[in-house]
């Protein structure tokens, strides 16, 4: 699309998406610009929920289906999984992960990129090894059309040592309540942190928080006003 941005989404699972950034990602489909995924895995390693047993093919094949349906109810307009070990992405050889990054975000034009924070959220070790590749691919100037990388914190989350974007939940609720019903066979976890999916906007869901850890070059700029949109001050 012709003006439009891109925002990537640079994840370990698919739902990684969903649990930190539906209201970011929504808000960025209806206002037109271009949401893109990359998972590294398919999650094949993670648990079942209420489905029952399942081989780590059959859980694999739900969680693409799941995934798909999800990015459809969030808006994603591209999506691209890996499909390294789950649950073992620190046995992989970094510079073929950081390889698979910077090519997703170079074919896609990425002007902004999401990933994890350096506890990776959940502490998972998945999770943490995507933080670093995705460091070192923009540190490093691999994907040079992006012009700033975020780090997507716990909605509580607050920095007076650094920018951080609010993005409220402003009816959006509903579309993320639709994108964690999606992922069903992680209901357990998705119950664990948002509790029984109901209408109501559950405590601590009235927004979704992102530390601005690198712009242009400048490691975790502070700006003089808070940021309104993640497109703020692109070039
Ligand atoms: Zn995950």
């Amino acid at each position: 699309m012709e003006n439009s941005r891109t925002v990537a989404f640079i994840y370990a699972h698919p739902d990684d998406e969903t649990f930190g950034c539906s209201y970011l990602i929504r808000q960025i489909a209806d206002e037109g610009n271009q949401a893109v995924l990359f998972t590294a895995t398919r999650g094949d390693a993670g648990k079942t929920g209420r489905l029952g047993e399942m081989t780590r093919e059959e859980l694999a094949a739900k969680r693409d289906i799941e995934l798909e349906k999800a990015i459809e109810i969030l808006g994603i307009s591209a999506m691209e999984q890996a499909g390294m070990g789950d649950g073992k992405l620190k046995e992989a050889a970094p510079a073929t992960l950081q390889e698979l990054i910077a090519d997703f975000l170079r074919r896609h034009e990425a002007d902004v990129v999401v990933t994890f924070p350096v506890d990776g959220i959940s502490g998972h070790a998945d999770h943490i090894v995507i933080h670093h590749a995705v460091n070192e691919v923009i540190f490093g100037g691999k994907a040079p059309s992006v012009q700033k990388l975020y780090y997507n914190q716990l909605g509580s989350f607050a920095s007076e040592s650094s920018s951080v974007l609010k993005i409220e939940e402003n009816g959006r609720w509903d579309v993320k309540r639709q994108a964690l019903a999606a992922h069903e066979s992680q209901i357990l976890s998705i119950e664990r942190v948002f509790g029984k999916l109901g209408s109501d906007v559950p405590p601590h869901q009235h927004w979704e928080t992102f530390e601005l850890a690198w712009e242009r070059g400048v490691h975790f700029p502070v700006k003089a006003e808070a940021e309104h949109t993640i497109f703020d001050d692109l070039k």
